[in-house]
């Protein structure tokens, strides 16, 4: 009857969302041993530039495997890590081994940069800068070889947007360089544009994703790369996973693409330095 299966229904509803609750209570109790413990990775995925035609940058992402969890993706760990307060920590630990890997290539003496994830979180901390400036003397890392990326997933207030710009102008004046993530899907893409000191701008990956089928898409993409190198602004398309979208995207005038058909994020370890 309706009365009992409503009943069922809802039962088993609570216990999908008990089992997620769950799972959000075991990685939020295991991240700081997870830190502790050097159970985090670094995964390392390569970037393409058209014009020289030579893969120019890394871009980290972190990664985290638990025995009894399984793979944590950083989509399940930023915002739990945001919200317990070890984003500093995460941030921290992926910086170290970021910078430490692209100086490893300048050692070689080859030219390299890397691009690292930057909660916009931390960078409201007012000891952001100096714990990277910190770390990039600890790693001896060039500043003008790293790259931060922000996702905005919300708009910042006014005066916490004049603390985020003091501090990364003081980064920019060492040679750090900014890179707007995920561009063209966030709430404040053009605010920050405007206010901000970025030089590159990612292309979101759902429209990569529906550039082939959608000719809509296809002329927002055109319209992205136009407005952005209007302003001067190195163009990056993310997700790019077949050769027809890489040819297309490089007929469009894009500067430089990332994605599955480029190369898949990989342990630092598996990339030889060339
Ligand atoms: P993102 O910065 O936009 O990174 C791109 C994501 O797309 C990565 O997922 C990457 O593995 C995936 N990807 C790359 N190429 C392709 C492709 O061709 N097809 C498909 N389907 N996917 C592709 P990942 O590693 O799961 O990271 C998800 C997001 O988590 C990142 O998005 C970034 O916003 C955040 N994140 C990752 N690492 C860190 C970190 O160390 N710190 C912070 N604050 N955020 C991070
Ligand atoms: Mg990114
Ligand atoms: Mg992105
Ligand atoms: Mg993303």
């Amino acid at each position: 009857d309706v009365i009992s299966q409503g009943g069922g229904r809802i039962a088993s509803l609570s216990a999908e969302s008990h089992k997620i609750l769950n799972r959000r209570l075991e990685i939020d109790r295991k991240m700081l041993t997870a830190l502790d413990r050097n159970s985090l990775h670094v995964a390392y995925q390569p970037q393409y530039d058209v014009a020289s035609e030579k893969i120019t940058c890394y871009e980290a992402l972190v990664r985290w495997e638990d025995e009894d969890l399984g793979v944590i993706s950083p989509d399940e760990l930023i915002p739990i890590a945001e919200e317990n307060g070890l984003i500093e920590e995460v941030g921290a630990y992926v910086a170290e081994e970021a910078m430490t890997f692209v100086t490893k290539w300048h050692r070689a003496g080859n030219d390299m940069s890397i691009s690292i994830n930057s909660s916009i979180r931390e960078s409201l901390n007012p000891q952001w800068k100096d714990r990277l400036i910190s770390i990039l003397n600890e790693t001896g890392c060039p500043a003008n070889k790293v790259h931060l990326e922000f996702t905005e997933k919300f708009a910042l207030k006014a005066e916490e947007e004049q603390s985020v710009l003091a501090q990364m102008s003081e980064l920019q004046n060492l040679g750090l360089q900014f890179t707007l993530d995920d561009f063209g899907s966030g709430y404040a893409s053009l605010r920050y544009l405007q206010h901000l000191p970025i030089s590159s701008v990612k292309i979101d990956r759902v429209f990569i994703d529906a550039l082939l089928s959608n000719p809509k898409t296809q002329k927002l993409i055109e319209g992205l790369i136009q407005l952005s190198k209007k302003i001067n602004l190195y163009t990056i398309a993310e997700g790019v996973s077949n050769e027809q979208q890489f040819e297309l995207l490089k007929e469009m005038g894009i500067d430089a693409m990332q994605g599955h058909f480029i190369g898949m994020p990989m342990p630092g370890e598996q990339i030889e330095i060339k």
